[in-house]
């Protein structure tokens, strides 16, 4: 077998395994809704991106621009692009070219820059608004309940909509270290419900990694997010 042959066997099991893992949370939650695997290939090479592609694999997250932007340029639209890191808006022209989705929209400025770049693209951008899960709010994501443009989800979640480039699509969270994943999700889930009476068309919730996907499905996600369990750990 080649080297490629290899790798592909090898991320076919790593799919399977983390498909079932998906199916069995969904049964257990007695969900019959469908559940969208995100493939977080950060630091791995486009051709593993390739190879998932081919695997069926059609929503792709990648993290950081500079390794993102060659990726998508190779790969195209074979996947859907998710753009899942920190977003700066000097990167915004960038991301915008390439992502069809943006999960880390957190502010009235980021969301402002992205729509304009995304317009000059001749794009619309599909938007999750990353969700603050920790009391402190230090490691990114939007605050519910706060007012404030540079922070509030409900200032963000207002510029996004009146956005003529950018679809507000839902909400992302990463649940916060040191906090068992139950009690982030569940209070990320009555921030959707809250969410949901204000958007009711913004259904998508992306919550979960390779450590707690079955923790953020029972509690509603419709996307997971998913990199070493899939790819192997990252070194
Ligand atoms: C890296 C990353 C993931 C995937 O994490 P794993 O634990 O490798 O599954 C998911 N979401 C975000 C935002 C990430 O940066």
């Amino acid at each position: 077998m080649s080297a490629d042959d290899i790798r592909r066997a090898e991320l076919a099991a790593n799919l399977a395994r983390v498909r079932a893992r998906i199916d069995a949370a969904r049964s257990t939650a007695g969900r019959t809704d469908e559940v969208t695997l995100v493939a977080v290939t950060k630091t791995y090479p486009a051709s593993d991106v390739a190879l998932l592609a081919d695997l069926g694999v059609t929503e792709v997250g990648e993290n950081r621009d500079q390794e993102a932007a060659p990726k998508a340029a190779e790969i195209g639209d074979r996947v859907r692009w998710h753009f899942v890191g920190q977003l700066q808006r000097n990167k915004v022209k960038s991301v915008s070219g390439y992502a069809d989705v943006v999960q880390s929209v957190d502010s009235v400025r980021l969301a402002t820059a992205l729509d304009r770049a995304a317009a000059a693209h001749g794009r619309i951008v599909d938007v999750l608004l990353q969700v603050s899960l920790d009391a402190d709010a230090h490691r990114g994501g939007a605050v519910p309940g706060d007012a404030d443009p540079d922070r509030g989800l409900d200032p963000t979640a207002a510029a996004v909509a009146d956005a003529g480039a950018l679809r507000l699509a839902g909400l992302m969270a990463v649940a916060p270290l040191g906090v068992p994943p139950e009690k982030a999700f569940s209070r990320l889930a009555e921030i959707a419900a809250a969410f949901h009476v204000d958007h009711p068309t913004a259904t998508v919730l992306s919550a979960g990694m390779s450590d707690d996907l079955e923790s953020a499905v029972s509690y509603g996600a419709t996307h997971v997010r998913i990199g070493s369990a899939l790819l192997g750990k990252r070194h």
